[in-house]
């Protein structure tokens, strides 16, 4: 094929592509910008060329979660996450988003393409899927706790005298139902939270004073399976506006996880570094890592990975959709980076004191109510 009829392809694949794409320069600088792109934004392609694509895009992953500034860093594709973008004229829509950067050969950023579809439709299927969930397990409340209630009086021998092995398996039976209670209890927390539901009570706090106690409750649980965990802390660090039982909920769950999915003599390190929009706590640790097709999904409820080469490990995959709607909650968000068989790096960005959402649900900012924020990986 000659370069011209390559070219010409090229252009056509560009025109017709049903997804949006715009591909920009050096200077993150739009250069292409197809006619998808046009109707998802609102922009027409002579009024976006030459704009930085911030400018265009607007979106919640502008700035510290720029996926072709991730993807500069670590030479990889950012497949399918999620964002909102603000239309040209103003309107709030959700999108899911590709990137990949060109560099040069001093791993400097030579042109970036994106790609992107509207995902209005599927967030409002997702926040349909978890309202009937939500109801659901709001309805399975009652039913098991008659049943626990029932189990109590059998136990107690209210019904007549029981044998041994009765009271063995009736035992199983209550260990069980406090399990589907748990599960219940979180899962429809979580749901609260998402929906907005859940007060935050948002006050100054030490950050540092907060992350030495949780670090320390958990030294025992990190020695049993001889981890090293540290803290690692800058030398000033100004108050956070948080909900501090909450907070201590989510960096709880990822020092947890860390501890739980890491090898033996390996270590856990919680470091606060100060980020664009404010503190950045991450809990980096050298287990098993998490494979990237996973990453979109981890923080999805109930989501386990069935083998992620750390064995069987006992959850509930409730974990990281309470870290991600309570950060989500306080305005801020959480990152994941992660390589498989080298480890994962979960990152909690708060936002700096002043701007936190306060009350406000995850679901806040987007078009939808509760949808979820696929893969919180970018
Ligand atoms: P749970 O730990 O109860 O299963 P989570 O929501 O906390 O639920 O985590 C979801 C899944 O993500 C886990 O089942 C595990 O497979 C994976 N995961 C979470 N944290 C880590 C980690 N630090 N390293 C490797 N895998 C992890």
């Amino acid at each position: 094929m000659t370069s011209t009829g390559r070219e010409k392809i090229c252009d056509l694949v560009i025109r017709e592509l049903p997804m949006a794409l715009f591909i920009v320069d050096d200077r993150l600088r739009i250069i292409e910008f197809n006619a998808a792109a046009e109707r998802i934004t609102g922009w027409p392609k002579k009024d976006a060329l030459g704009r930085p694509c911030s400018d265009v895009l607007l979106s919640s992953l502008c700035g510290e979660r720029c996926p072709l500034r991730e993807s500069v860093e670590n030479g990889r594709t950012c497949r399918e996450r999620d964002a909102v973008i603000s239309t040209r004229s103003g309107q709030k829509k959700a999108i899911i988003l590709s990137s990949v950067a060109l560099v040069d050969d001093h791993g400097r950023l030579e042109y970036g393409i994106e790609l992107f579809r509207d995902a209005t439709a599927i967030k409002k299927l997702e926040a349909q899927k978890k309202n009937l969930i939500s109801l659901f397990t709001h309805d399975l409340k009652v039913p098991v706790a008659i049943a626990g209630g029932f189990l109590e009086r059998l136990l107690q021998g209210k019904a007549g005298p029981l044998n041994e092995k009765q009271v063995r398996y009736l035992e199983s039976i209550r260990r069980e139902i406090h399990r589907l209670e748990g599960y219940i209890r979180s899962f429809l927390e979580i749901a609260r939270i998402e929906s907005g539901r859940l007060e935050l009570h948002i006050e100054p706090h030490d950050l540092g004073r907060l992350l030495r106690e949780i670090v320390d409750g958990f030294k025992v649980q990190a020695a049993k399976k001889r981890i090293r965990l540290s803290l690692e802390l800058p030398d000033s660090l100004p108050p956070v506006n948080i909900d501090s039982l909450q907070m201590n909920r989510v960096i709880s769950n990822l020092i947890d996880n860390a501890i739980k999915y890491s090898y033996e003599g390996t270590t856990v390190r919680v470091v606060v570094r100060s980020g664009e929009s404010g503190p950045v706590v991450e809990i980096r640790d050298q287990g098993p890592g998490i494979a990237p097709e996973e990453q979109e999904h981890i923080f999805d409820s109930f989501y386990r990975i069935p083998e992620n080469g750390a064995g069987h490990v006992a959850g509930t995959g409730l974990g990281l959709a309470a870290v991600k709607a309570i950060v989500e909650a306080h305005g801020g968000r959480v990152r994941l980076e992660s390589e498989p068989g080298r480890g994962s790096s979960f990152m909690v960005m708060l936002p700096r004191a002043g701007e936190e959402k306060g009350r406000q649900g995850a679901g806040g900012g987007l078009p939808v109510g509760s949808g979820q924020e696929r893969g919180a990986a970018g």
